[in-house]
Protein backbone atom coordinates (compact mmCIF):
# COMPACT_ATOMS: atom_id res chain seq x y z
CA UNK A 1 0.00 0.00 0.00
CA UNK A 2 1.46 3.29 -1.34
CA UNK A 3 1.42 6.47 1.45
CA UNK A 4 -0.68 8.81 -0.53
CA UNK A 5 -2.66 11.22 0.13
CA UNK A 6 -6.59 10.62 0.23
CA UNK A 7 -8.29 14.07 0.79
CA UNK A 8 -11.95 14.38 1.58
CA UNK A 9 -15.04 16.97 0.66
CA UNK A 10 -15.43 19.66 2.15
CA UNK A 11 -19.24 20.25 3.59
CA UNK A 12 -21.08 22.92 5.85
CA UNK A 13 -17.51 23.80 7.01
CA UNK A 14 -15.95 20.41 7.66
CA UNK A 15 -13.87 17.63 5.93
CA UNK A 16 -16.04 14.91 5.58
CA UNK A 17 -13.91 11.85 6.59
CA UNK A 18 -12.50 9.15 4.78
CA UNK A 19 -14.36 8.61 0.87
CA UNK A 20 -16.08 5.26 0.38
CA UNK A 21 -15.09 5.11 -3.25
CA UNK A 22 -12.01 7.12 -4.73
CA UNK A 23 -10.50 8.25 -8.05
CA UNK A 24 -6.71 8.27 -8.28
CA UNK A 25 -4.82 11.55 -9.35
CA UNK A 26 -1.35 11.10 -11.39
CA UNK A 27 1.50 13.18 -12.42
CA UNK A 28 1.49 14.05 -16.61
CA UNK A 29 4.92 14.30 -16.57
CA UNK A 30 5.64 10.76 -14.76
CA UNK A 31 2.89 9.38 -14.24
CA UNK A 32 3.41 8.86 -10.32
CA UNK A 33 0.30 8.42 -7.84
CA UNK A 34 -0.39 11.44 -6.14
CA UNK A 35 -3.32 11.25 -4.58
CA UNK A 36 -6.45 9.82 -4.12
CA UNK A 37 -10.14 11.88 -3.90
CA UNK A 38 -13.44 11.23 -3.21
CA UNK A 39 -15.91 9.97 -5.96
CA UNK A 40 -18.59 11.25 -4.35
CA UNK A 41 -22.20 9.60 -3.84
CA UNK A 42 -25.35 11.35 -4.42
CA UNK A 43 -26.41 11.97 -0.95
CA UNK A 44 -22.49 13.49 -0.26
CA UNK A 45 -23.70 15.84 -2.96
CA UNK A 46 -27.22 16.80 -1.93
CA UNK A 47 -25.46 17.40 1.46
CA UNK A 48 -23.12 20.20 -0.05
CA UNK A 49 -26.37 21.58 -1.42
CA UNK A 50 -28.13 21.86 1.44
CA UNK A 51 -25.39 23.11 3.80
CA UNK A 52 -24.92 25.66 1.18
CA UNK A 53 -28.75 26.69 1.06
CA UNK A 54 -29.02 26.69 4.63
CA UNK A 55 -26.19 29.34 5.26
CA UNK A 56 -27.13 31.22 2.64
CA UNK A 57 -29.53 33.84 3.86
CA UNK A 58 -26.96 34.82 7.12
CA UNK A 59 -24.18 34.99 4.38
CA UNK A 60 -26.24 37.54 2.28
CA UNK A 61 -27.56 39.69 5.45
CA UNK A 62 -23.82 40.05 6.33
CA UNK A 63 -22.60 43.66 4.98
CA UNK A 64 -20.93 42.82 1.96
CA UNK A 65 -17.62 44.34 3.60
CA UNK A 66 -17.75 41.86 5.69
CA UNK A 67 -18.04 39.25 3.10
CA UNK A 68 -15.29 41.20 1.51
CA UNK A 69 -13.02 40.72 4.50
CA UNK A 70 -13.35 36.92 4.41
CA UNK A 71 -12.38 36.82 0.78
CA UNK A 72 -8.61 39.02 1.83
CA UNK A 73 -8.05 36.81 4.32
CA UNK A 74 -8.23 34.01 1.60
CA UNK A 75 -5.80 35.90 -0.33
CA UNK A 76 -3.46 36.28 2.14
CA UNK A 77 -3.31 32.56 3.17
CA UNK A 78 -2.50 31.86 -0.29
CA UNK A 79 -0.32 34.53 -0.77
CA UNK A 80 1.71 32.51 2.47
CA UNK A 81 1.64 29.58 0.91
CA UNK A 82 2.31 30.31 -2.82
CA UNK A 83 4.90 28.04 -3.40
CA UNK A 84 3.82 24.59 -2.17
CA UNK A 85 0.45 25.62 -4.11
CA UNK A 86 2.19 25.86 -6.77
CA UNK A 87 4.23 22.90 -6.96
CA UNK A 88 0.43 20.94 -6.33
CA UNK A 89 -0.37 22.71 -9.54
CA UNK A 90 2.88 21.68 -11.08
CA UNK A 91 2.53 17.96 -10.32
CA UNK A 92 -1.13 17.28 -11.07
CA UNK A 93 -1.57 19.29 -14.11
CA UNK A 94 1.52 19.45 -15.83
CA UNK A 95 2.25 23.42 -16.65
CA UNK A 96 5.83 24.82 -15.42
CA UNK A 97 6.14 26.08 -12.13
CA UNK A 98 6.75 29.79 -13.11
CA UNK A 99 3.09 29.89 -14.17
CA UNK A 100 1.87 27.79 -11.86
CA UNK A 101 3.36 30.69 -9.58
CA UNK A 102 1.39 32.95 -11.71
CA UNK A 103 -2.12 31.29 -11.15
CA UNK A 104 -1.34 31.40 -7.48
CA UNK A 105 -0.28 34.66 -7.10
CA UNK A 106 -3.21 35.95 -9.70
CA UNK A 107 -5.87 33.91 -7.68
CA UNK A 108 -4.98 35.89 -4.49
CA UNK A 109 -5.05 38.90 -6.72
CA UNK A 110 -8.42 38.29 -7.67
CA UNK A 111 -9.67 37.72 -4.45
CA UNK A 112 -8.67 40.95 -3.12
CA UNK A 113 -9.92 42.80 -6.49
CA UNK A 114 -13.25 41.40 -6.26
CA UNK A 115 -13.57 41.99 -2.60
CA UNK A 116 -13.13 45.75 -3.44
CA UNK A 117 -16.41 45.34 -4.55
CA UNK A 118 -18.19 45.43 -1.89
CA UNK A 119 -18.91 49.20 -1.71
CA UNK A 120 -19.57 49.31 -5.30
CA UNK A 121 -22.49 46.70 -6.09
CA UNK A 122 -25.13 49.28 -7.26
CA UNK A 123 -29.13 49.24 -8.06
CA UNK A 124 -30.70 51.73 -9.53
CA UNK A 125 -33.54 54.93 -9.22
CA UNK A 126 -36.17 54.78 -12.00
CA UNK A 127 -38.18 57.75 -12.93
CA UNK A 128 -41.62 56.10 -12.44
CA UNK A 129 -44.83 57.46 -14.65
CA UNK A 130 -46.98 57.77 -11.45
CA UNK A 131 -46.65 60.87 -8.98
CA UNK A 132 -45.64 59.82 -5.42
CA UNK A 133 -44.11 56.88 -6.77
CA UNK A 134 -39.97 55.57 -6.92
CA UNK A 135 -39.22 52.69 -8.65
CA UNK A 136 -36.08 50.64 -7.35
CA UNK A 137 -33.89 48.32 -8.41
CA UNK A 138 -32.10 45.93 -6.18
CA UNK A 139 -29.04 43.53 -7.18
CA UNK A 140 -30.09 40.79 -5.08
CA UNK A 141 -27.53 36.99 -5.36
CA UNK A 142 -29.27 34.33 -6.93
CA UNK A 143 -28.47 31.92 -4.05
CA UNK A 144 -26.68 28.87 -4.47
CA UNK A 145 -23.86 28.54 -6.97
CA UNK A 146 -22.28 25.86 -8.20
CA UNK A 147 -19.10 25.61 -9.57
CA UNK A 148 -17.98 23.10 -11.90
CA UNK A 149 -14.13 23.48 -13.56
CA UNK A 150 -11.95 22.48 -15.88
CA UNK A 151 -7.94 21.17 -15.73
CA UNK A 152 -6.60 23.89 -17.03
CA UNK A 153 -6.08 26.47 -14.64
CA UNK A 154 -7.94 24.94 -11.90
CA UNK A 155 -6.63 26.82 -9.06
CA UNK A 156 -7.70 30.25 -10.31
CA UNK A 157 -10.69 29.15 -11.95
CA UNK A 158 -12.28 28.44 -7.77
CA UNK A 159 -11.86 32.17 -7.58
CA UNK A 160 -13.26 33.00 -10.66
CA UNK A 161 -16.49 31.29 -9.12
CA UNK A 162 -16.21 31.96 -6.07
CA UNK A 163 -15.17 35.30 -5.23
CA UNK A 164 -17.94 37.02 -7.29
CA UNK A 165 -20.67 34.47 -5.88
CA UNK A 166 -19.75 35.30 -2.28
CA UNK A 167 -18.79 38.78 -2.52
CA UNK A 168 -22.74 39.35 -3.93
CA UNK A 169 -24.25 37.12 -1.31
CA UNK A 170 -24.20 33.63 -3.15
CA UNK A 171 -23.09 30.62 -1.71
CA UNK A 172 -21.02 27.80 -3.34
CA UNK A 173 -20.46 24.21 -3.98
CA UNK A 174 -17.36 23.73 -6.20
CA UNK A 175 -16.44 20.45 -8.31
CA UNK A 176 -12.83 20.53 -9.30
CA UNK A 177 -12.21 18.36 -12.46
CA UNK A 178 -11.19 14.38 -11.38
CA UNK A 179 -8.11 15.65 -13.05
CA UNK A 180 -6.61 18.30 -11.16
CA UNK A 181 -8.48 17.89 -7.45
CA UNK A 182 -5.20 18.67 -5.64
CA UNK A 183 -4.76 22.02 -5.46
CA UNK A 184 -8.13 22.51 -4.93
CA UNK A 185 -8.11 20.72 -1.56
CA UNK A 186 -5.32 22.87 -0.67
CA UNK A 187 -7.46 25.55 -1.72
CA UNK A 188 -10.12 24.06 0.83
CA UNK A 189 -7.35 23.92 3.88
CA UNK A 190 -6.95 27.34 3.98
CA UNK A 191 -10.62 28.14 4.01
CA UNK A 192 -10.79 25.82 6.47
CA UNK A 193 -8.15 27.90 8.84
CA UNK A 194 -9.88 31.17 8.42
CA UNK A 195 -13.20 31.78 10.08
CA UNK A 196 -15.71 31.59 7.07
CA UNK A 197 -19.37 30.59 7.93
CA UNK A 198 -19.78 26.81 7.76
CA UNK A 199 -21.68 26.35 4.51
CA UNK A 200 -20.61 29.09 2.11
CA UNK A 201 -17.96 27.31 0.32
CA UNK A 202 -18.12 23.57 0.00
CA UNK A 203 -16.26 21.12 -2.07
CA UNK A 204 -17.37 17.87 -3.22
CA UNK A 205 -15.21 16.03 -6.01
CA UNK A 206 -15.65 13.40 -8.19
CA UNK A 207 -16.31 12.79 -12.47
CA UNK A 208 -18.80 14.96 -14.00
CA UNK A 209 -20.73 12.36 -15.41
CA UNK A 210 -21.45 11.48 -11.63
CA UNK A 211 -21.08 14.66 -9.53
CA UNK A 212 -21.39 17.19 -12.14
CA UNK A 213 -24.71 15.43 -12.97
CA UNK A 214 -26.01 15.89 -9.40
CA UNK A 215 -25.53 19.58 -9.19
CA UNK A 216 -26.52 20.16 -12.70
CA UNK A 217 -30.13 18.86 -12.58
CA UNK A 218 -30.60 19.43 -8.72
CA UNK A 219 -33.22 21.94 -7.97
CA UNK A 220 -31.38 23.18 -5.11
CA UNK A 221 -29.15 24.79 -7.39
CA UNK A 222 -30.11 28.41 -8.63
CA UNK A 223 -27.00 29.10 -10.80
CA UNK A 224 -24.60 26.69 -12.39
CA UNK A 225 -21.32 28.72 -13.11
CA UNK A 226 -19.20 26.28 -15.54
CA UNK A 227 -16.20 25.85 -17.76
CA UNK A 228 -15.36 23.72 -19.59
CA UNK A 229 -15.61 22.42 -23.42
CA UNK A 230 -18.35 22.78 -25.83
CA UNK A 231 -20.01 19.07 -25.51
CA UNK A 232 -20.25 19.14 -21.70
CA UNK A 233 -21.33 22.93 -21.43
CA UNK A 234 -24.08 21.79 -23.87
CA UNK A 235 -24.84 18.39 -21.50
CA UNK A 236 -25.33 20.62 -18.74
CA UNK A 237 -27.85 23.05 -20.42
CA UNK A 238 -29.76 20.36 -20.93
CA UNK A 239 -29.69 19.14 -17.40
CA UNK A 240 -30.30 22.58 -16.27
CA UNK A 241 -33.75 22.43 -18.42
CA UNK A 242 -35.24 20.77 -16.13
CA UNK A 243 -35.09 22.96 -13.77
CA UNK A 244 -34.58 26.22 -15.78
CA UNK A 245 -31.25 26.94 -13.75
CA UNK A 246 -29.51 29.91 -14.77
CA UNK A 247 -26.41 29.02 -16.46
CA UNK A 248 -23.32 30.63 -17.48
CA UNK A 249 -21.27 28.84 -19.38
CA UNK A 250 -17.26 29.70 -20.19
CA UNK A 251 -16.62 27.27 -23.13
CA UNK A 252 -13.68 26.54 -25.96
CA UNK A 253 -11.68 28.68 -28.10
CA UNK A 254 -10.35 28.39 -31.73
CA UNK A 255 -8.87 32.41 -31.27
CA UNK A 256 -7.86 33.55 -34.93
CA UNK A 257 -4.26 35.43 -34.85
CA UNK A 258 -4.66 38.01 -37.88
CA UNK A 259 -1.13 38.90 -39.21
CA UNK A 260 -1.48 42.00 -41.87
CA UNK A 261 1.17 42.71 -44.07
CA UNK A 262 2.42 46.21 -42.05
CA UNK A 263 2.32 44.14 -38.89
CA UNK A 264 5.98 44.44 -36.36
CA UNK A 265 6.89 40.90 -37.32
CA UNK A 266 8.81 40.10 -34.71
CA UNK A 267 6.77 41.43 -31.78
CA UNK A 268 3.57 39.13 -33.75
CA UNK A 269 6.06 36.55 -33.98
CA UNK A 270 6.74 36.01 -30.28
CA UNK A 271 2.71 37.22 -29.44
CA UNK A 272 1.71 33.66 -30.96
CA UNK A 273 4.53 31.71 -29.93
CA UNK A 274 3.86 32.79 -26.11
CA UNK A 275 0.49 32.56 -26.56
CA UNK A 276 0.42 28.96 -28.24
CA UNK A 277 3.14 27.12 -25.94
CA UNK A 278 1.59 28.79 -22.67
CA UNK A 279 0.33 25.94 -20.54
CA UNK A 280 1.38 23.35 -23.49
CA UNK A 281 -1.50 25.09 -25.78
CA UNK A 282 -4.30 23.83 -23.08
CA UNK A 283 -5.77 27.96 -23.02
CA UNK A 284 -9.03 28.46 -24.50
CA UNK A 285 -7.97 31.54 -25.51
CA UNK A 286 -5.04 31.57 -26.63
CA UNK A 287 -3.43 31.67 -30.27
CA UNK A 288 -5.37 28.72 -32.00
CA UNK A 289 -4.97 29.69 -35.91
CA UNK A 290 -3.38 32.44 -37.93
CA UNK A 291 -3.97 34.03 -41.11
CA UNK A 292 -1.32 35.95 -42.42
CA UNK A 293 -1.40 38.11 -45.44
CA UNK A 294 0.27 36.85 -48.08
CA UNK A 295 3.11 39.32 -48.78
CA UNK A 296 4.98 38.69 -45.60
CA UNK A 297 3.59 34.88 -45.39
CA UNK A 298 6.74 33.11 -45.88
CA UNK A 299 8.63 35.75 -43.41
CA UNK A 300 6.38 34.92 -41.04
CA UNK A 301 6.47 31.24 -41.25
CA UNK A 302 10.00 31.31 -41.48
CA UNK A 303 10.11 33.23 -37.80
CA UNK A 304 7.57 31.19 -36.39
CA UNK A 305 9.02 27.98 -37.31
CA UNK A 306 12.11 28.96 -35.49
CA UNK A 307 10.40 30.22 -32.54
CA UNK A 308 8.49 27.38 -32.15
CA UNK A 309 11.18 24.82 -32.94
CA UNK A 310 13.19 26.34 -29.97
CA UNK A 311 10.86 25.84 -27.30
CA UNK A 312 12.10 23.45 -24.41
CA UNK A 313 9.75 20.90 -23.26
CA UNK A 314 9.85 18.33 -20.22
CA UNK A 315 8.98 17.25 -16.69
CA UNK A 316 8.44 20.83 -15.36
CA UNK A 317 9.79 19.50 -12.07
CA UNK A 318 12.72 17.90 -12.42
CA UNK A 319 13.75 20.87 -15.32
CA UNK A 320 12.44 24.14 -13.81
CA UNK A 321 14.04 25.46 -17.03
CA UNK A 322 11.61 23.84 -19.15
CA UNK A 323 9.28 26.35 -21.73
CA UNK A 324 6.14 23.73 -21.53
CA UNK A 325 5.67 20.52 -19.26
CA UNK A 326 3.25 17.72 -20.62
CA UNK A 327 -0.39 17.60 -21.59
CA UNK A 328 -2.77 16.67 -18.88
CA UNK A 329 -3.21 12.98 -20.10
CA UNK A 330 -3.14 10.47 -22.94
CA UNK A 331 -6.34 11.22 -24.03
CA UNK A 332 -5.25 14.57 -24.65
CA UNK A 333 -1.88 13.81 -26.08
CA UNK A 334 -3.89 11.06 -28.50
CA UNK A 335 -6.52 13.70 -29.96
CA UNK A 336 -3.49 16.73 -30.75
CA UNK A 337 -1.48 13.61 -32.45
CA UNK A 338 -4.62 12.50 -34.02
CA UNK A 339 -5.17 16.65 -35.78
CA UNK A 340 -1.78 16.77 -36.63
CA UNK A 341 -1.99 13.45 -38.19
CA UNK A 342 -5.50 14.38 -40.13
CA UNK A 343 -4.15 18.05 -40.96
CA UNK A 344 -1.19 16.45 -43.37
CA UNK A 345 -3.48 13.81 -44.57
CA UNK A 346 -5.58 17.15 -45.52
CA UNK A 347 -2.79 19.09 -47.37
CA UNK A 348 -0.74 20.68 -44.38
CA UNK A 349 2.78 20.63 -44.27
CA UNK A 350 4.92 20.53 -40.99
CA UNK A 351 7.31 23.06 -40.95
CA UNK A 352 8.38 22.05 -37.28
CA UNK A 353 7.60 18.78 -35.10
CA UNK A 354 4.50 16.80 -35.53
CA UNK A 355 5.08 13.77 -33.27
CA UNK A 356 4.49 12.75 -30.25
CA UNK A 357 8.19 13.51 -28.07
CA UNK A 358 9.76 10.38 -27.00
CA UNK A 359 11.07 11.45 -23.70
CA UNK A 360 10.88 7.86 -22.19
CA UNK A 361 7.56 9.15 -20.08
CA UNK A 362 5.08 12.13 -19.87
CA UNK A 363 2.57 13.26 -22.57
CA UNK A 364 4.79 15.59 -24.38
CA UNK A 365 3.83 16.24 -28.20
CA UNK A 366 6.27 18.68 -30.12
CA UNK A 367 5.79 21.83 -30.45
CA UNK A 368 4.28 22.19 -33.92
CA UNK A 369 3.96 24.62 -36.64
CA UNK A 370 1.55 23.28 -39.86
CA UNK A 371 1.96 25.62 -43.17
CA UNK A 372 -0.57 25.43 -46.33
CA UNK A 373 -3.54 24.78 -44.16
CA UNK A 374 -7.24 26.10 -45.82
CA UNK A 375 -10.71 27.21 -43.66
CA UNK A 376 -12.35 23.37 -44.19
CA UNK A 377 -9.32 21.70 -42.88
CA UNK A 378 -9.81 20.14 -39.41
CA UNK A 379 -7.38 22.07 -37.71
CA UNK A 380 -8.54 25.36 -38.82
CA UNK A 381 -12.12 24.13 -37.25
CA UNK A 382 -11.63 21.84 -34.14
CA UNK A 383 -9.98 23.22 -30.54
CA UNK A 384 -6.43 21.66 -30.59
CA UNK A 385 -5.67 21.95 -26.62
CA UNK A 386 -1.51 21.53 -27.84
CA UNK A 387 1.19 23.87 -29.15
CA UNK A 388 -0.08 23.46 -32.46
CA UNK A 389 0.07 26.55 -34.76
CA UNK A 390 -1.38 25.72 -37.89
CA UNK A 391 -0.89 28.80 -40.92
CA UNK A 392 -3.47 29.50 -43.68
CA UNK A 393 -2.21 32.50 -45.61
CA UNK A 394 -4.98 35.27 -46.98
CA UNK A 395 -4.93 38.07 -49.70
CA UNK A 396 -6.29 40.78 -46.86
CA UNK A 397 -8.27 41.70 -44.39
CA UNK A 398 -11.60 41.29 -45.43
CA UNK A 399 -10.91 37.62 -46.10
CA UNK A 400 -9.22 37.23 -42.57
CA UNK A 401 -12.08 38.62 -40.59
CA UNK A 402 -14.35 36.07 -43.25
CA UNK A 403 -12.41 33.35 -42.10
CA UNK A 404 -12.09 34.16 -38.52
CA UNK A 405 -15.60 34.68 -37.85
CA UNK A 406 -16.63 31.85 -39.98
CA UNK A 407 -16.26 29.26 -36.79
CA UNK A 408 -18.23 27.63 -33.82
CA UNK A 409 -16.35 29.17 -31.38
CA UNK A 410 -16.25 33.19 -30.71
CA UNK A 411 -13.73 33.48 -27.65
CA UNK A 412 -10.80 35.72 -28.00
CA UNK A 413 -9.04 36.80 -31.38
CA UNK A 414 -6.23 39.10 -32.38
CA UNK A 415 -5.01 41.31 -34.95
CA UNK A 416 -1.19 42.79 -35.63
CA UNK A 417 -0.69 45.64 -37.57
CA UNK A 418 0.36 49.43 -37.23
CA UNK A 419 -2.68 50.43 -38.85
CA UNK A 420 -4.80 52.07 -36.59
CA UNK A 421 -7.50 52.26 -39.09
CA UNK A 422 -6.63 48.42 -39.84
CA UNK A 423 -7.43 47.49 -35.94
CA UNK A 424 -10.51 49.05 -35.88
CA UNK A 425 -12.02 47.91 -38.61
CA UNK A 426 -11.17 44.61 -37.22
CA UNK A 427 -11.90 45.42 -34.11
CA UNK A 428 -15.91 46.47 -35.32
CA UNK A 429 -16.06 43.50 -37.79
CA UNK A 430 -14.49 40.14 -35.67
CA UNK A 431 -17.33 38.57 -34.30
CA UNK A 432 -15.87 37.76 -30.64
CA UNK A 433 -16.05 38.52 -27.09
CA UNK A 434 -12.13 39.82 -27.16
CA UNK A 435 -9.97 40.86 -29.89
CA UNK A 436 -6.14 41.47 -28.56
CA UNK A 437 -4.42 44.37 -31.02
CA UNK A 438 -0.43 43.53 -30.99
CA UNK A 439 -0.64 41.26 -27.82
CA UNK A 440 -0.93 38.25 -26.75
CA UNK A 441 -4.11 36.91 -25.71
CA UNK A 442 -4.63 37.38 -21.71
CA UNK A 443 -7.67 39.05 -20.36
CA UNK A 444 -7.57 41.19 -17.63
CA UNK A 445 -9.69 40.94 -14.22
CA UNK A 446 -11.37 44.17 -14.73
CA UNK A 447 -12.09 43.30 -17.78
CA UNK A 448 -15.04 40.88 -19.34
CA UNK A 449 -13.71 37.62 -20.87
CA UNK A 450 -16.67 36.13 -22.71
CA UNK A 451 -17.49 34.43 -25.65
CA UNK A 452 -19.97 34.38 -28.22
CA UNK A 453 -21.28 31.29 -30.37
CA UNK A 454 -20.61 27.66 -28.45
CA UNK A 455 -17.98 29.65 -27.03
CA UNK A 456 -20.75 30.10 -24.19
CA UNK A 457 -23.04 32.07 -22.30
CA UNK A 458 -22.44 35.34 -20.33
CA UNK A 459 -19.02 35.83 -18.69
CA UNK A 460 -16.46 36.27 -16.09
CA UNK A 461 -14.32 38.96 -14.37
CA UNK A 462 -15.10 42.85 -14.24
CA UNK A 463 -18.42 44.52 -13.28
CA UNK A 464 -20.51 42.80 -16.20
CA UNK A 465 -19.18 39.43 -14.57
CA UNK A 466 -19.27 40.27 -10.76
CA UNK A 467 -23.73 41.12 -11.71
CA UNK A 468 -23.78 37.38 -13.72
CA UNK A 469 -24.05 36.59 -9.73
CA UNK A 470 -27.16 38.74 -9.02
CA UNK A 471 -30.61 39.03 -10.15
CA UNK A 472 -32.41 42.29 -10.18
CA UNK A 473 -35.63 42.80 -7.67
CA UNK A 474 -37.58 46.29 -8.85
CA UNK A 475 -39.92 47.67 -6.11
CA UNK A 476 -42.52 50.10 -7.11
CA UNK A 477 -42.85 52.44 -3.95
CA UNK A 478 -45.84 54.64 -3.61
CA UNK A 479 -46.27 56.88 -0.99
P1 LIG B 1 -14.62 19.24 -19.67
O1 LIG B 1 -14.21 17.89 -20.07
O2 LIG B 1 -15.83 19.82 -20.29
O3 LIG B 1 -14.76 19.19 -18.08
C1 LIG B 1 -14.98 20.36 -17.31
C2 LIG B 1 -15.66 19.98 -16.02
O4 LIG B 1 -16.98 19.48 -16.29
C3 LIG B 1 -14.95 18.86 -15.26
O5 LIG B 1 -15.02 19.14 -13.89
C4 LIG B 1 -15.76 17.65 -15.63
O6 LIG B 1 -15.68 16.60 -14.70
C5 LIG B 1 -17.16 18.24 -15.64
N1 LIG B 1 -18.15 17.45 -16.36
C6 LIG B 1 -17.96 16.52 -17.32
N2 LIG B 1 -19.15 16.02 -17.73
C7 LIG B 1 -20.11 16.64 -17.01
C8 LIG B 1 -21.52 16.57 -16.99
N3 LIG B 1 -22.20 15.76 -17.79
N4 LIG B 1 -22.19 17.37 -16.14
C9 LIG B 1 -21.52 18.23 -15.33
N5 LIG B 1 -20.18 18.33 -15.30
C10 LIG B 1 -19.48 17.56 -16.14
O7 LIG B 1 -13.46 20.30 -19.92
P2 LIG B 1 -11.91 20.15 -19.55
O8 LIG B 1 -11.33 19.14 -20.48
O9 LIG B 1 -11.75 19.99 -18.09
O10 LIG B 1 -11.35 21.61 -19.91
C11 LIG B 1 -10.92 21.98 -21.18
C12 LIG B 1 -12.00 22.77 -21.88
O11 LIG B 1 -12.35 23.90 -21.09
C13 LIG B 1 -11.53 23.34 -23.21
O12 LIG B 1 -12.53 23.19 -24.17
C14 LIG B 1 -11.29 24.81 -22.89
O13 LIG B 1 -11.39 25.66 -24.01
C15 LIG B 1 -12.35 25.07 -21.88
N6 LIG B 1 -12.01 26.24 -21.06
C16 LIG B 1 -12.70 27.42 -21.27
C17 LIG B 1 -12.38 28.54 -20.54
C18 LIG B 1 -13.12 29.84 -20.76
O14 LIG B 1 -12.94 30.75 -19.97
N7 LIG B 1 -13.95 29.97 -21.79
C19 LIG B 1 -11.37 28.50 -19.58
C20 LIG B 1 -10.69 27.29 -19.39
C21 LIG B 1 -11.04 26.17 -20.13
P3 LIG B 1 -14.55 15.46 -14.78
O15 LIG B 1 -13.56 15.88 -15.82
O16 LIG B 1 -14.00 15.43 -13.43
O17 LIG B 1 -15.24 14.20 -15.16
Amino acid sequence: MTDVCIYQNYINGEFSGLPKNTIDVHNPATGALLSRVPESETGEVERAIAAARSAQRAWAAKPAVERGAHLRKIASKIRENADSLARVITLEQGKVLSLARVEVDFTADYLDYMAEWARRIEGEIITSDRPGENIFLFRKPIGVVAGILPWNFPFFLIARKMAPALITGNTIVIKPSEETPNNCFEFTKLVAETDLPAGVFNVVCGSGFNVGQTLTSNAGVDLISFTGSVETGSRIMAAAATNITKLNLELGGKAPAIVLADADLDLAVNAIKNSRVINSGQVCNCAERVYVQAAVADEFIDKITRAMSMTTYGDPIARPDVDMGPLVNRVGLDKVAAMVDTAIAQGGSVTTGGKIADLGQGFHYQPTVIAGCRSDMEIMRKEVFGAVLPIQVVSDLDEAIACANASDYGLTSSVYTKDLSQAMKAVAQLDFGETYVNRENFEAMQGFHAGVRKSGIGGADGKHGLYEYTHTHVAYIQT
